[in-house]
């Protein structure tokens, strides 16, 4: 007979790594609210609610603004899925582990992908980008604005002008800039976006916003093929957030109780507040960080408030090693460096409801037991 595992007891973790971030309790209480049926007219309130707080949040009017059920990846996929079709020519810039992945995503839905690359921890110059949408002329160009994997912010502002001289829209990765940085959606002329929910909204991760104009609507509805994913069909699950409210899937009923919460709580606080109050945080952790000897490994220029990728310095020779301590004995989790940056960096995002004052002190506290300076 197989033996049942006791209820879970799990520790209380500091999640200051690339996401997910800490879940305030009113989220975690919205979570734990009994289910109803996803088709129950209170839901579909819970539904518009979400809506219009998403395009507050994005700063758009966009209609087609919902949350797609799945991670923020699946978010990605969405756009990739119903925005590419086979051959179209796509432009994807890559600096770090998202753009690379976004760029699968568009050869998988048929499109003829090209690349800009520009180091890992250096952001893009917009006039070596829009030098490149010119000679490409793409129909869909994507660009990450938060690259959680180096700690990179990237200007975006003149880029849609761009790319809308060609015809082309425009897709940006907005999973760790969304409630973090100003993202601007209808100001900055981007055509679509995606985010996740665990990085600076502080909600457990498992729906992914979305957010698409008129104009990127309008090539969905003119598609030539249908969407090769079903599931993620814009225009089938567009129908189930609005218009007929027609059965396409059950939707994570208390998820999305948890995103209203931690999207109220986002808007109580005020969308400026919340950004300044991540400046003011990062600043904080770099000033006690400088001290310690710690260096940033990204762009000096574009470095992230809410994701600071610091060089792991010579002292720390099992890192690790270091990062299991901190785990273990402080409860505090960061993360490693991915891809080029494995073994090199530190990732230490503070994120959402973790971007406070106190939380900077006990990272520290526990650095300075973990690896001192002497
Ligand atoms: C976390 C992240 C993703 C992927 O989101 P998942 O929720 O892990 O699927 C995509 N892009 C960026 C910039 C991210 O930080």
């Amino acid at each position: 007979m197989t033996t049942i595992p006791k209820p879970l007891d799990l520790p209380t973790r500091l999640l200051h790594g690339p996401g997910p971030s800490p879940v305030a309790p009113s989220v975690l209480e919205a979570l734990s609210k009994p289910c109803i049926g996803h088709m129950d007219p209170e839901f579909m309130r819970v539904m518009n609610e979400v809506r219009q707080m998403l395009q507050a949040v994005f700063e758009t009017e966009n209609e087609m603004t919902l949350a797609c059920s799945g991670t923020g990846s699946a978010g990605a996929e969405m756009l990739a899925d119903n925005l590419v079709e086979p051959g179209d020519k796509c432009l994807v810039a890559i600096n770090g582990v998202f753009g690379g992945r976004f760029a699968e995503k568009c050869r998988r839905a048929g499109g003829e992908v090209e690349t800009i690359e520009a180091e890992w921890g250096q952001a893009f110059d917009q006039d070596e980008l829009i030098a490149r949408i010119d000679e490409v002329k793409p129909k869909i160009m994507m660009i990450v604005h938060a690259e959680t994997s180096t700690g990179v912010h990237q200007p975006v502002d003149r880029l849609a002008e761009a790319v809308h001289k060609h015809g082309g829209l425009l897709i940006l990765d907005c999973v760790t800039s969304l409630g973090g940085l100003p993202v601007k959606i209808d100001e900055r002329g981007v055509d679509a976006a995606y985010s996740g929910t665990q990085k600076c909204l502080s909600c457990p991760p498992g729906l992914a916003p979305v957010t698409l104009s008129e104009r990127a609507m309008h090539k969905v509805q003119n598609r030539k093929s249908k969407v090769n994913s079903w599931y993620l069909d814009l225009t089938l699950v567009g129908n189930y957030w609005s218009g007929n409210r027609a059965y396409h899937h059950t939707a994570p009923v208390n998820m999305n109780f948890a995103l209203h919460e931690a999207l109220r709580l986002v808007l109580e606080e005020g969308l400026e507040n919340r950004i300044s109050r991540h400046r003011r945080v990062h600043e904080k952790l770099k000033g006690e960080l400088a001290e310690r000897g710690f260096e940033y490994a990204s762009d000096p220029k574009n470095s992230l408030p809410q994701l600071n990728l610091i060089r792991i310095p010579a002292r720390v020779t099992d890192e690790a090693g270091a990062r299991a301590k901190l785990l273990k004995e402080h409860g505090l989790e960061i993360g490693g460096g991915l891809g080029a940056l494995a073994g090199k960096c530190w990732r230490i995002g503070l994120m959402g409801h973790g971007a406070h004052e106190e939380n900077v002190e006990k990272i520290v506290a526990a650095l300075d037991d973990v690896v001192p300076v002497s």
